[in-house]
């Protein structure tokens, strides 16, 4: 199993309570990828769960996840606000989670939600990771990147036996960007272009300053991962799921608008190469249908091809 967006939502989930607008009319009505609940992250191999929003329980239950490990990018309430989802996987395990904590987040984080609560009552093991420092878990290094907020928010990398990806669903302005090359990059989403946009947005709208735009972002990563998928998507740019693919095809089918239950990892350049691959037996099939000998070697000197190229 491929890493996982649980919750594929921006700081409100899709719908609202109360809210009317026609983003949250069509989620109510078709559900499917309309439906967005708050940004979480299940990396699997490593049995751990980025951040808790107030779904967290409903997006572990539902698909039958139960994480080992949780760490916390920031103390806002899309990121931890259903913290205690812990004390119900330590009660179903019989074991306390591990929690991964940046040391410059744990004040923040204890102070607004019930984390020493969940130390003191057994259910959660803190490991608090050191600035600058880098934790070892099993066959995959985590390493919490800071960004350059007041409050601390933290992004963070996965590095593992020939591969890396970095998760920064929030603030991603203010991370510095690590160098090197990744196989998938998930971050908050872009500004759209302006003329896909339902809305008018100023010139001297504050999420200019906050956000980078589509053509920047997408400059930004061009040629540095197989894949970029945007998470962290904004209710209040209200615009439908079919709507964001037509974004993200402007610059190619390496970039994604992520949704609920979205798997990360698959490179676009293999499964068009394996489309290749596919379409050309086809062929040599249909072609040499009367020569099993011919399609044979045919068949050989397309698997050499294809093998060459991996
Ligand atoms: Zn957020
Ligand atoms: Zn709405």
């Amino acid at each position: 199993m491929r890493p996982l967006i649980l919750g594929s939502a921006g700081s409100q989930p899709t719908p609202k309570a109360g809210c009317n607008c026609r983003l949250c009319t069509l989620a109510r009505e078709e559900g499917g990828r309309a439906l967005r609940t708050g940004p979480s992250f299940y990396l699997p191999a490593a049995g751990l769960l980025v951040d808790t929003p107030e779904e967290s329980n409903l997006q572990l239950a539902q698909r039958a996840l139960a994480p080992s490990r949780v760490a916390w990018t920031h103390a806002h309430p899309d990121h931890a606000a259903g913290m205690r989802v812990v004390q119900f996987l330590a009660q179903s395990s019989g074991r306390p989670v591990e929690g991964l904590v940046p040391r410059p987040l744990y004040p923040l984080l204890a102070q607004r939600y019930p984390l020493d609560h969940l130390i003191d009552a057994g259910y959660l093991e803190l490991r608090l990771v050191p600035a600058g420092g880098a934790l070892e878990l099993e066959g995959l290094r985590l390493t919490p990147l800071a960004h350059e907020t007041e409050e601390p928010v933290f992004a963070y990398v996965f590095e593992w036996e020939g591969g890396r990806g970095l998760y920064a669903p929030d603030h991603v302005r203010s991370l510095p960007v690590p160098s090197g090359d990744f196989d998938w990059v998930v971050v908050q989403m872009p500004i759209p272009p302006l003329e896909a946009l339902p809305f008018e947005l100023p010139a001297e709208h504050e999420a200019w300053d906050n956000f980078y735009t589509f053509e920047e972002v997408t400059g930004l990563w061009r040629g540095r991962t197989a894949q970029l998928v945007f998470t962290h998507i904004y209710e209040s740019v209200g615009m439908t799921p079919e709507e964001l693919d037509g974004v993200a095809k402007r610059a190619g089918d390496w970039v994604t608008f992520a949704h609920d239950g979205l798997e990360v990892g698959a490179e676009p350049s293999n499964s068009a190469r394996l489309e290749a691959f596919l379409a050309e037996q086809a062929r040599i099939r249909q072609a040499h249908a009367d020569d099993p000998k011919r399609m044979r070697a045919e068949m050989r000197r397309l698997w050499e091809k294809h093998r060459r190229k991996g």
